[in-house]
């Protein structure tokens, strides 16, 4: 970071002071999401955001070994105590709190002391990953779908609601709750789809619009602070687990992807939709839904990172543990979405189920652009879509229709992601080393845990 950038990032935070002390901004939370998934933050005092905007807060890169427990692995290129980075806000997306009054958020991008991007920054490596797609023309857009469970104070966990899955009777419930909910997500300007009550005891979800893969990472951590706020303001608790009881449906943190290319008339064009192929993929469009495809055993090691992700990963529970993709299959990992007749120019874009909330979003995110873009450039051909829960066929009928199962405990995630060169290479090997020394540090956390263990132990983490 030159001088003169940082100079124009301090007169960018002091051209919001004023604005932000009117609306009773007294501290600015500086969050951003470790390696484990956990998001970890640092505040500053009002008066202190030009210098964090121009020099950065230091924070140890530590962190980047940490776990869900926030016991330290060893790492070869982290977790040592040596060593300061800085956190730089992006005012770009500066929001005041509207459920933690006196506040004020941004994410940060991780520096070195020397102002070069962090290695192991994620939100940093994704930025990096979307510019090299716009140099091809390309863009990707994304968004997080949230799910929850709310439960009562305590450690156990006891649903907040009682009534049906998607159940009127639960909007009924948390009428108060979700209300304060829509309205502080409203005004901070995160544009909302849907609410509604999910299928799991205590279960809710949020949608939001879709936007460039870096805003739609700080959204997915935005909705979730503030889903987080509200919940504790009513007296309850948000769980964010993969799953928050060792039995029943878990908690998805499924990403919705399309690819747009810029046209020559500027206008961009969706790849999902309006081509030749199945379901009116686009040729490119479709090798991006296949790169997806042959990386997802790698990439279940970011998506799906924790023990407790592979407690939800199990078939015939809408986790998609299958990799494969099919239209509208809440059983295919891949979910091919096209919308309603007259709006799939737009609207088309493939649902990615199998991931969960543990992931570092920027992370996840970083990992299905390299892999769909690898499936561009490589123009990977798609295989034949699923349109059937492929749990519901036998063993031999599975192998026969060439469907494979995904990773199913996290070691086996960790070996496909070292064995993926495409996901390797676009971490780096700084972090690639980390990723998988970390999880290796959970599965070690975890070693002969009862699923109750597990869940328990991460169930209010995330
Ligand atoms: N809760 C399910 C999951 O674990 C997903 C339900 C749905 O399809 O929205 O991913
Ligand atoms: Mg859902």
């Amino acid at each position: 970071m030159e001088l003169h950038e940082r100079d124009e990032r301090r007169a960018a935070a002091e051209a919001v002071l004023d604005d932000l002390a009117a609306a009773g901004v007294v501290g600015v939370v500086l969050p951003w999401v470790d390696t484990s998934g956990i998001t970890r933050m640092k505040s500053v005092p009002l008066a202190q955001l030009p210098s964090a905007a121009q020099w950065g807060v230091g924070m140890s890169p530590v962190f980047d070994g940490f776990l869900v427990d926030d016991s330290i692995v060893a790492g070869t290129h982290a977790g040592s105590a040596v060593g300061d980075l800085r956190l730089h806000p992006d005012l770009s997306r500066l929001t005041v709190l509207a459920a933690q009054e006196g506040w004020a958020w941004a994410p940060v991008d991780r520096y070195t002391q020397d102002g070069v991007p962090h290695v192991q920054c994620s939100r940093s490596l994704l930025r990096r990953l979307v510019d090299e797609l716009a140099a091809d023309g390309l863009s990707v857009r994304a968004a997080f779908e949230v799910e929850w469970a709310l439960g009562e104070p305590g450690e156990d966990f006891v649903p907040a609601l009682s009534g049906p899955a998607y159940g009127l009777t639960r909007q009924i419930e948390v009428s108060d709750y979700a209300r304060d909910l829509l309205a502080a997500l409203a005004a901070q300007g995160v544009a909302v789809h849907q609410f509604h009550p999910e299928y799991a005891a205590g279960q809710l979800e949020v949608s939001v619009a879709a936007e460039d893969p870096v805003g739609a990472a700080d959204t997915a951590l935005l909705v979730r602070a503030t889903i987080t706020a509200v919940s504790i303001a009513h007296g309850l608790r948000a769980s964010f687990s993969p799953k928050v009881t060792a039995d029943g449906v878990g908690n998805g943190g499924h990403v919705h992807l399309s690819l747009w290319r810029s046209s020559p008339d500027g206008r961009p064009e969706n790849l999902m939709g309006g081509g030749s192929g199945t379901f009116g993929l686009t040729p490119d469009g479709g090798a991006f839904v296949a790169g997806l495809l042959q990386h997802l055993p790698g990439l279940l090691a970011v998506g799906c990172p924790s023990v407790a992700s592979y407690l939800r990963l199990v078939p015939s529970h809408w986790a998609g543990t299958y990799a494969v993709w099919g239209l509208e299959n809440r059983e295919a990992a891949v979910r091919f979405v096209t919308g309603p007749s007259g709006h799939r120019q737009e609207a088309a874009n493939v649902e990615v189920k199998c991931v969960d909330a543990a992931a570092n979003p920027y992370l996840l995110l970083a990992g299905l652009l390299a892999a769909g873009s690898a499936g561009v450039q490589a123009g990977t051909a798609l295989p034949d879509p699923v349109g059937i829960d492929p749990a519901t066929l036998s063993e031999a009928g599975r192998r026969d229709a060439g469907i494979t199962e995904l990773p199913s405990s996290l070691g086996e995630a960790v070996a496909a992601f070292e064995r993926d060169e495409v996901l390797t290479a676009a971490f780096g090997p700084e972090l690639s080393t980390t990723i998988a020394e970390v999880r290796r540090g959970e599965v070690a956390l975890f070693d002969g845990a009862s699923p109750e263990d597990v869940t328990a132990a991460v169930r209010w983490r995330y």
